[in-house]
């Protein structure tokens, strides 16, 4: 058979984001489980967390200082009795029960504020003369304290099923007293590298081959958006073998291919699924690199209990170019959205940031480019710089940078200091 056959369709790239977008909206998280707090980072929350108290508890100082009515120093330099202590952590008996009229008390940074007093001076403007305090500076009703409650009631909702457990995100868990947590299991993404030219692991290529490099840089992808990679054997160019091992892939989660999605005579994916009567929705992108990525879906072949062929719940596949920086930049822009919805995490839109050109930039338009590059500065300014590479083939150049150049597809050339969208890896 030959490619024709695979109906071509080729999306700028907001309609192709948008179309996975669409798609990783309709699928669900598999089952959770609980974990410890500690292993509990850049999990995807699957349950609510509860603030199981007010917070802050109590109202709480923010400043090493002197608590005092505010009102009692509209005549400054002001002096007030210090009637007592509190540190962080006072016992509740010892907390004087009443600041009066001309009264302060010494109190700490996350110490409770008494009752009578509504805000706290910093220590640096007072001066002690034994039980007596001289202020310097004035402060305005609720200054340096934080009212409990402020932060959230009891029983208020803190944390949202489908977020990603950033450190705050941890530390909200841990004040609300939630040592595990559960959350959705990671997401298993099948990883099925083509190629006759490929060898792997420890085996020593011979003159003509390459080893398989997509297969690792996609599992660490993969890892590092909440799934968990299942490596296939390397497929060679041959129909039938490759239809086995997408079979193999189409029982994860999600299947992964590198490599066998351009229009090279051996590029075999397409015509194999197709064949498998997957559903396309889109064989290409308008982007460098990666243009030949494929978006679509299809169902494992089962056998029934009496022989015949059954087919069980479709699973969702990307054939991503096999050029390593292809690969690498096509499962960021397509595939990521996809893992993150399957892991359980609610949809982020892409977000680019912007920087500055250090140099000119020429390029062909028609393309939307992502491009390695080297964002630097430092403090307040930033300037972004593409590497020298050899193409999407380049992986060293590639290793070198920390980000992508963002440029549209109707641009031919950005002028040094023009502001550019940079995407983060
Ligand atoms: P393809 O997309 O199959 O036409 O491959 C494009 C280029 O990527 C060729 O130069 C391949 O040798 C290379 N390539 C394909 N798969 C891999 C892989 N798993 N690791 C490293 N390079 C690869
Ligand atoms: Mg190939």
């Amino acid at each position: 058979m030959s490619v024709s056959q695979v109906h071509s369709k080729v999306l700028d790239f907001e309609d192709a984001r948008r179309l996975v977008e669409e798609q990783a909206a309709q699928v669900h998280a598999g089952g959770t489980e609980p974990v410890n707090l500690l292993a509990a980072g850049g999990r995807v929350l699957a349950e609510t967390v509860l603030a199981d108290r007010d917070l802050p508890p109590f109202a709480r100082s923010t400043r090493d200082g002197y608590a005092v009515r505010s009102g009692d120093l509209s005549q400054l330099p002001a002096t007030l009795d210090v009637i007592g202590e509190i540190k962080a952590g006072e016992k509740i008996e010892r907390i004087p029960s009443n600041v009066g009229v001309g009264q302060s008390v010494a109190i700490m940074t996350g110490a409770p504020v008494p009752t009578g007093a509504d805000a706290v001076v910093m220590v640096e403007y007072t001066t002690r003369h034994g039980e007596r305090i001289e202020i310097v500076k004035g402060v305005s009703t609720g200054e340096n304290v934080v009212p409990r409650g402020a932060e959230a009631r009891q029983g208020n909702l803190l944390l949202d099923r489908g977020l990603r457990l950033t450190e705050a995100a941890i530390a909200v868990a841990a004040s609300v007293g939630r040592s595990r947590l559960e959350v959705y299991r990671r997401p298993r993404v099948a990883v099925l590298t083509t190629g006759d030219e490929i060898v792997d692991g420890d085996a020593t290529p011979g003159p003509t081959q390459i080893r398989n490099s997509n297969s690792y840089s996609l599992a660490a992808q993969i890892l590092r958006a909440g799934g968990q990679p299942v490596l296939i054997p390397v497929a060679p160019d041959e129909p039938q073998e490759l239809r086995r091992l997408i079979g193999e892939g189409l029982k994860s989660d999600l299947l992964l291919l590198t490599g066998g999605v351009s229009m090279g005579r051996y590029d075999l994916v397409e015509e194999v699924l197709s064949e498998m009567q997957a559903e396309f929705f889109f064989t290409g992108a308008k982007i460098q690199p990666g243009r030949p990525v494929v978006f679509g879906k299809c169902s494992a072949e089962t056998l029934a209990c009496d022989g015949s062929p059954a087919r069980q719940a479709s699973t969702y596949f990307f054939g991503l170019p096999g050029n390593p920086v292809s690969t690498m930049v096509t499962f960021e822009l397509f595939a990521r959205p996809m893992l993150e919805a399957l892991a359980g995490q609610t949809p982020r839109k892409l977000v680019f940031l912007h920087a500055r050109a250090k140099a000119e930039i020429r390029i062909k338009a028609g393309l939307r480019r992502f491009l390695p590059a080297i964002l630097s500065g430092e403090f307040d300014t930033s300037e972004v710089e593409l590497v020298a590479w050899q193409g999407s083939g380049d992986m060293a150049a590639t290793a070198r940078a920390n980000c992508y150049i963002v440029i549209p597809p109707d641009r031919e050339s950005i002028r040094a200091g023009e502001w550019v969208a940079v995407m983060m890896r």
